[in-house]
């Protein structure tokens, strides 16, 4: 079977040398001050002349401050992550102008995540090694799972994160073998008392260590409450907060990861709910639940997912009533309060709330694939 080509990036956490973590110190705040003297420079140009700045203006610039006394530390660092944090600006406005976010900010010490972007001429990756431009030693990476056989790395992007953790994300072109097609279809119900329901009445609960974890959380935030403004203590409260912080964010994106890989190979079609995270949000006692459940990045995952291995998602429209619809008959309950988890139709039918509206967004959905926006083209 013929496979087909995709790019993936692959994260592994890696530890630096002394010499390379000071290293890496000074190029994340090098890309730090690039990004924001050349954002200073847009915003100054557009507020003073009405001029825009573009890209290529900005990288002409660099060029100048690496020659200035005062800023010739700038020609230290590998040029590529430099050039790459002028990119990402660039990007930042892309996005503002096109209404997606506000005006770029700039990026503070110890507050945003620092990173550094090395392109293909600005590493070599040998013999299972990542070495980076301007660094005698390769990196110690902890390779959790091994990249694709025959793998080029085109892009590594190194970052270290608020708990101090180093990380390497890998940018590759990988070949994925498509799974054989299969019959099975599913629909997927994103609950609050589960994590999702599946229409074939399989719950998914949250991952394991998640309340424990939660517990945990509580408590350090309250200690961090505690403690006095500008202390050493309340920096380390901050530290702790921020450490379990992540660790729930990866065990969650771990989870999903499984499951959406695990939904993705055993099912043709997968329909979902179009949720709105915005409005439902607005209701408080879900508002966790939803945030918890991290909808909006499982449902990317398994749409990238799918797009590998020839599958479909299929987003159902929010307002169809999924949950007062009875699945049998297809007669519509009047009211259906959030607390009722088990109801019976008049049909004589008694549904499980979630199941029941993961059934209907499976029907909705296998229409919509059937005779909706066009049939996915056959793969060569
Ligand atoms: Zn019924």
């Amino acid at each position: 079977m013929a496979g087909r080509v995709v790019r993936r990036a692959f994260k592994f956490r890696f530890y630096p040398t002394a010499v390379q973590a000071e290293q890496l110190a000074r190029t994340f705040g090098c890309t730090r001050y690039v990004y924001n003297r050349a954002l200073a420079e847009r915003t100054r140009a557009w507020s003073q002349e009405q001029r825009r700045v573009t890209y290529s203006d900005t990288s002409k610039m660099l060029t100048g401050w690496k020659r200035e006394a005062e800023t010739e530390w700038l020609a230290e660092p590998s040029k590529g992550p430099l050039q790459e944090s002028l990119r990402q600006l660039q990007g930042a406005f892309d996005r503002f102008w096109r209404k997606q976010t506000g005006y770029p900010q700039c990026k503070k010490k110890g507050q945003s995540k620092d990173s550094a972007t090395y392109f293909s001429n600005c590493f070599t990756y040998r013999g299972g090694q990542v070495r980076l431009a301007k660094q005698a030693e390769p990196l110690d990476i902890r390779w959790s799972r091994p990249l694709p056989e025959g793998a080029v790395p085109s892009q590594v992007t190194v970052s270290r994160n608020a708990r101090g953790q180093y990380h390497i994300s890998i940018l590759v072109e990988d070949t994925i073998t498509e799974p054989p097609s299969t019959d099975r279809v599913v629909g997927l119900d994103a609950g609050i008392t589960s994590l999702y329901t599946l229409s074939t009445g399989e719950k998914i609960t949250n991952p394991r260590h998640e309340r424990a974890d939660r517990a945990r959380l509580v408590k350090a935030q309250r200690a961090l409450a505690k403690k006095e403004k500008g202390s050493r203590n309340r920096a380390k409260a901050r530290l702790k907060v921020a450490k379990i912080h992540g660790r729930i964010a990866d065990r969650r994106r771990d989870y999903l990861h499984k499951l959406s890989t695990r939904l993705v190979r055993e099912n043709q079609v997968i329909a979902i709910e179009d949720l709105s995270v915005r409005n439902m949000v607005k209701n408080r006692s879900l508002s966790r639940a939803i945030s918890d459940a991290s909808w909006s990045e499982f449902r990317s995952m398994l749409e990238y997912k799918a797009d590998w291995y020839g599958r479909r998602v299929v987003a159902v429209d929010r307002f169809c009533p999924s949950s007062k619809t009875c699945s049998v008959c297809g007669v519509i309950a009047s009211a259906m309060p959030l607390d009722v988890r088990v109801w019976a139709c008049r049909c004589g039918v008694v549904h499980d709330r979630d199941v029941n509206a993961a059934r209907n967004i499976l029907a909705v959905g296998l229409a919509v694939a059937a005779c909706g926006d066009g049939v996915r083209p056959p793969r060569t």
